[in-house]
């Protein structure tokens, strides 16, 4: 079992699968991209799926594959299998932005992945395009219905929220969607990873409730439910479930039992502290199996012990690289 120096259990691991993405979406990363990692410097899949393997037997228990877009990796699908092979009892989960999930829904349900969340921070197409910098929403809206027919259920959507006069429009659109498809969305106030937020940016949950009781003409009633093991907060409105991320507003780090594996294979403890264990200088050293499994466990034991209380993002840009780069 892993536990922190502040007594908090670790059972929840993102696994940041690849730095790209075919999507550009203005708080991720800039409009130039980011410096790629050369594919050496990315963990194999065999590399994965024996860290992954030995942090199941360490108490992890659920896995969420991101990135960059995770499906983007080529080989994804086979990565679910080794994944599932090796931490089978885990809930086997993924973030995606969705518009390549069309084709590969089936053969990821096949593979093991037990959940979807999507990422679509506006369902006006012009608004998504302006967003992601290009992005198509009709793909995602196929890669969502294909991952629905795959037997994917309880589906849950992404969207950021920024503090500005974008937020009117954009929860206007997903409201009329909300209600037509009867989808859960998780609405997440933009974090500033990599930049730093205009001055006024906590404030954006409290714009967002009041903009979703302007246009539903209920009040969100705060429902004290924890759907999944996320940090989100859900709100019901007249039987219509919305959930919240307070990223700033919101102390969530004293339950935060979450450790990140990103694609160069660094272990973070804290989506806002960069610094990071190097997992893969550990793997690649050499030695026999035992010594290396002897040498990951001691050195993730003494990153989660060094686990920071919470993030002091409150406005400035946090170590460690975009988005993009960490796994969100
Ligand atoms: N490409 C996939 C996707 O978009 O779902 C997975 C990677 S993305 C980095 C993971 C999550 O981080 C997405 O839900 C995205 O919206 C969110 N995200 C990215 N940048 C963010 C930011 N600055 N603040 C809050 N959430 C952010
Ligand atoms: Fe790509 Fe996801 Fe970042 Fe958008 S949020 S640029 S889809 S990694």
């Amino acid at each position: 079992m892993l536990t922190d120096g502040r007594g908090r259990r670790i059972t929840y691991l993102r696994v940041s699968v690849t730095d790209r993405c075919n999507f550009r979406c203005w708080y991720c990363m800039p409009a130039s991209g980011i410096r790629q990692l050369d594919m050496a410097e990315i963990l194999s899949f065999e590399e994965i799926s024996g860290i992954v393997g030995i942090l199941a037997e360490q108490g992890i228990n659920t896995i969420r594959l991101t990135g960059g877009e995770p499906l983007v990796r080529r080989g994804i699908v086979r990565l679910v299998e080794m994944l599932s092979a090796v931490a089978g009892s885990c809930d086997l989960a993924m973030t995606t932005n969705g518009s390549l999930l069309a084709p590969l829904a089936s053969g990821l349900r096949v593979a093991g992945l037990r959940r979807l969340n999507i990422s679509l921070d506006s369902p006006d197409p012009d608004q998504f395009r302006r967003i992601t910098r290009g992005g198509s929403l009709a793909d995602v809206w196929q890669g969502y219905e294909a991952a629905v027919r795959a037997g994917f259920t309880d589906i849950k959507f992404n969207a950021v929220i920024t503090a500005d006069d974008r937020l009117e429009n954009q929860v206007r659109a997903w409201w009329r969607e909300i209600v037509s498809r009867r989808l859960v969305v998780r609405f997440i106030e933009q974090m500033p990873i990599g930049y730093s937020l205009p001055a006024g940016s906590p404030g954006t949950a409290g714009r967002l409730l009041d903009t979703l009781a302007a246009v539903s003409g209920v009040s969100p009633r705060l429902t004290g439910e924890r759907l999944g093991c996320g940090p989100a907060e859900y709100y019901d409105l007249a039987g219509i479930r919305i959930g919240l991320i307070r990223a700033l507003s919101h102390g969530f780090c004293q339950s935060c039992n979450r450790i990140r594996l990103t694609a160069d294979g660094r272990l973070l403890t804290c989506l806002a502290d960069g610094r990071g264990v190097d997992l893969k200088a550990i793997v690649r050293a050499g030695g026999n199996i035992g010594q290396i499994k002897d040498r990951l466990i001691e050195a993730v034991k003494q990153a989660v012990a060094a686990k920071p209380a919470g993030h002091e993002m409150s406005g400035g840009p946090a170590a460690g690289g975009y988005m993009t780069q960490i796994g969100g």
